[in-house]
């Protein structure tokens, strides 16, 4: 089965380095069912294109099934795994560019951000439900799909057609992002439901999907279909996707994965999460009386434009260092609309650093850090301490974050695995409590501690709130 790339962007062999492979070598890849081999059929500056031919051996599928083949329950010696981009050719794309699929690229770090034209040719895709399927996965994702039905026999018109297609895709898009696309969906159509799902499927799925997954229309088929149905993993991936920050406004409900839910199961629809948790900053924002609010870390802005709504706020402004993030938090506030409704509340959105002291953090009342302090380097904490608590100095601080302990209430969750591949830590209750009480010490607040989300005797709440004040 075969799976070619190809770039028409100015320099295209530079796509040899966001590939990390050289434009001039043919390589071998063994893998548990096969041999994988990438090589450039052409490799011009104006144009260039990346092969990755994936030989499967029928015998070695049969002979490691179970053992990290992803296809083992197909342990017969004739079917059409050879010939079909299915799951397997995931699972040696996964393997053959995984750094490339981490969007790695240190020669051209710049690259590997940005979008390039891309063309994306698979020959045989299985399809289950026919070649509409690959348009309503692949276009929401801003693809342009050509999606050929490939006929049984040719000489046979009569026959019909397979359900295989000649998949095209074209697009401007980042190459990380396609390749995880890619690999997510090309099971996803397949259907196949006999791949084998690894203890980290989960992970795997949250990790390839961040960026896109959490807003695609489709999202709750895609998990279902990724996770061969087994309701507890879709549970807890759609739970943590619609805690993703590219979840769209209108929450995820983990409760619509079931398409006819067992009589049993008849579980009260749930306030997401990351719905329960902007309640709960917004309800210590009253508490504690504090107006002018900077939210610091702010992301996509969904707090933002839940206090821009609330007449209670005086003046809101949000920073992250992350351009991306704010350019959706720009959108959703329809920063650039003039006039601007209900945002004459919000005075700033900017691009800061957490880490550096700036003055555009001071003159607040409150300020909130929102499932952010587990994003940063535990070395640059203690920066972070002192710029939010010390230099800024508003009279209330809330800071919210995972409570590792609850993890294990997520099946699918390796045990010691956090839920967020970004993530630099999770910490216990002790630990945050140990944590913000040396914090509050240090600059002069008292702290009070206010669990998110539903609190579970043994394990505690999913979030962890605490409320500073002086
Ligand atoms: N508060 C938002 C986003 C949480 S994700 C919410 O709860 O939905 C963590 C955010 O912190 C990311 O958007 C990331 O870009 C930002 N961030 C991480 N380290 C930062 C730093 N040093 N300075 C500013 N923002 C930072």
């Amino acid at each position: 089965m075969l799976l070619t790339i190809t770039t028409s962007m100015d320099q295209a062999t530079d796509l040899g380095f966001l590939l990390h492979k050289h434009p001039d070598r043919v390589q071998r890849f063994e893998q548990s069912f096969g041999t994988a081999h990438v090589f450039y059929p052409d490799a011009g500056e104006r144009h260039c294109t990346a092969a990755l031919l994936l030989d499967v051996d029928p015998v070695k599928l049969v002979r490691t099934r179970g053992r990290g083949t992803p296809d083992f329950s197909l342990g017969q010696y004739v079917n059409d795994r050879p010939y079909a981009a299915s799951s397997l050719l995931a699972s040696a794309m996964a393997n053959v560019f995984r750094t490339a699929m981490r969007g790695r690229c240190d020669p051209r770090p710049e690259l590997a951000e940005t979008p390039i034209p891309l063309e994306i040719v698979l020959p045989a895709l299985p399809c289950r439900g026919g070649a509409r399927q690959a348009e309503r996965y692949f276009e929401p994702l801003g693809w342009d799909v050509s999606a050929v039905p490939v006929p049984l026999d040719p000489e046979f018109g009569e026959w019909g057609d397979s359900r295989y297609v000649t998949l095209t895709l074209t697009g401007t898009l980042r190459l990380a992002d396609a390749l995880n696309q890619l690999y997510v969906l090309l099971p996803v159509l397949d259907d196949a439901k006999h791949y084998w799902l690894a203890p980290d499927e989960v992970d795997k799925l949250i990790r390839s999907g961040e960026g896109w997954l959490a807003a695609h229309p489709d999202r709750n088929t895609i998990t279902r279909r990724y996770l061969a149905n087994r309701r507890g993993l879709v549970r807890t991936a759609l739970g943590r996707l619609a805690d993703a920050e590219d979840a769209p406004e209108e929450a995820l409900d983990p409760a619509e994965v079931e398409e006819e839910p067992a009589a049993e199961e008849t579980e009260e629809k749930s306030v997401p999460l990351a719905e329960q948790r902007m309640q709960a900053v917004v309800q210590a924002l009253h508490d504690e009386n504090a107006r002018r609010v900077i939210d610091l870390g702010c992301g996509s802005g969904k707090l933002l434009s839940l206090l821009a709504k609330d007449a209670f706020f005086s003046e809101v402004s949000g920073t992250d260092v992350s351009h991306r993030a704010l350019s959706h938090a720009w959108r959703r506030l329809r920063w650039d609309k003039q006039p601007r409704r209900e945002n004459d509340r919000v005075q700033d959105v900017f691009q800061g650093a957490l880490t550096y002291a700036d003055e555009r953090f001071r003159g607040y009342e409150a300020a909130v850090l929102m499932e952010v302090v587990e994003h940063v380097d535990p070395p640059r904490l203690a920066a972070v301490e002192r710029v939010v608590f010390g230099d800024a100095s508003p009279r209330v601080v809330v800071v919210t974050t995972p409570n590792a302990e609850h993890n294990v209430r997520y099946e699918g969750l390796a045990p010691g695995a956090m839920r967020h591949p970004d993530h630099r830590f999770e910490w216990t209750r002790a630990e945050f409590r140990a944590w913000a009480d040396r914090v509050a010490s240090a600059h002069g607040f008292r702290v009070r501690y206010v669990p998110v989300g539903a609190d579970d005797p043994e394990v505690g709440a999913p979030t962890q709130m605490g409320v500073f004040s002086r």
